[in-house]
């Protein structure tokens, strides 16, 4: 089986890592925070000291990192991929960056002779863990045939959406999609809530219908049980969103649905709640309508 080098052991890399080492790839893995190393190790990985050293030993390369600066940091930054990458070697960046990002380090690693495809995924924490992530990715046909096996451990479906930062570019649409679907279920179940129906009712009777998504289907029951652990966390929907609304600006293409919901996250940032799942928005609505969705 051919070896791997794994960057970012967070949330989602932790649990993507491992579905690698249990299809069989023999696993490098590093992340700054030695935390997670112990599991990894556990379960079989070998511990590098650098991403220097974890280019230096894979000719296909992982990052799961949390926005552009650190991606930029991991490779360019001192001990870092670009260091010790190989000619031909393909890093596969699955975080979620601003696609400008992903093209402006896609053309550093060309000058070694070193190719990326952006990888970002969809799903969370669950489909991470159980290898059914959405993947979507930009970048060389061929590149993406290569590893198209090895994405598929992790994920349900890759879809090559375009050239290098196409995949951002999808991710960044899933993200507008997620926030203001997150924003409509809490303005609606607050409605409910406030005219006397149980929003659990609500929830129960309309997610068969049109109205009915795996957004709802996720996010309804935290909201009714006022349960706010993430998953996803409102700080890094905020990276996502600020993400949005440069790309939407570079591009002349108009967001405002984006931009309100983006506010309310500001206000849930301001009461110091980014750390709550992103389901935690309806607290803005609950604010501002004096009640409570999950008080009986
Ligand atoms: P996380 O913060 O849990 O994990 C990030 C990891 O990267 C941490 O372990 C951190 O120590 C490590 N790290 C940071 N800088 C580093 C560096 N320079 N070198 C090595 N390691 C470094 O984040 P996460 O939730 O796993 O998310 C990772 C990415 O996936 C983000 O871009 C996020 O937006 C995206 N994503 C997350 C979810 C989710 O539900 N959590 C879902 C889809 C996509």
């Amino acid at each position: 089986m051919e070896s791997i080098g794994f960057i970012g052991l967070g949330i989602m890399g932790k649990p993507m890592a491992l579905n690698l080492i249990r299809a069989g790839y023999v696993l490098t893995v590093y992340d700054i925070n030695p935390e997670p190393l112990e599991e990894l190790k556990k379960a079989g990985a070998m511990i590098a000291a650098s991403g220097k050293e974890v280019a230096r030993n894979n000719a296909i390369l992982i990052t799961m990192l949390p926005n552009s600066p650190h991606v930029k940091a991991a490779v360019f930054g001192e001990n870092g991929i670009f260091e010790g990458i190989r000619r031909d070697a393909i890093l596969i960046d699955m975080s979620s960056i601003a696609p400008a990002a992903s093209k402006e380090i896609a053309e550093g690693l060309a000058k070694k002779g070193a190719h990326m495809l952006d990888a970002p995924v969809s799903g969370g924490e669950p489909k991470a863990i159980n290898g059914s992530l959405a993947i979507m990715v930009g970048g060389r046909k061929d590149i993406f045939d290569k590893v198209y096996d090895i994405l598929m451990v992790m994920g349900a479906s890759a879809v090559l959406c375009g050239d290098i930062g196409a995949g951002n570019t999808t991710k960044l649409a899933n993200q507008i999609i997620v926030a203001a679907n997150i924003a409509a279920l809490g303005e609606a179940l607050v409605l409910g809530k406030k005219a006397g129906v149980d929003p659990g009712e609500i929830v129960k009777a309309i997610r068969g219908g049109l109205a009915g998504s795996t957004v709802m289907d996720a996010k309804g029951p935290m909201m009714t049980a006022g349960n706010f652990t993430p998953g996803f966390r409102i700080a890094l929907h905020i990276k996502d969103l600020n993400n949005v609304l440069e790309t939407g600006h570079e591009y002349g293409a108009p967001l405002p649905l984006t931009s309100t919901v983006m506010e309310m996250m500001q206000w849930l940032k301001a009461e110091g709640l980014d750390a709550l799942d992103h389901s935690a928005l309806v607290k803005y609505y609950e604010n501002l309508a004096g009640v409570s969705v999950s008080e009986q």
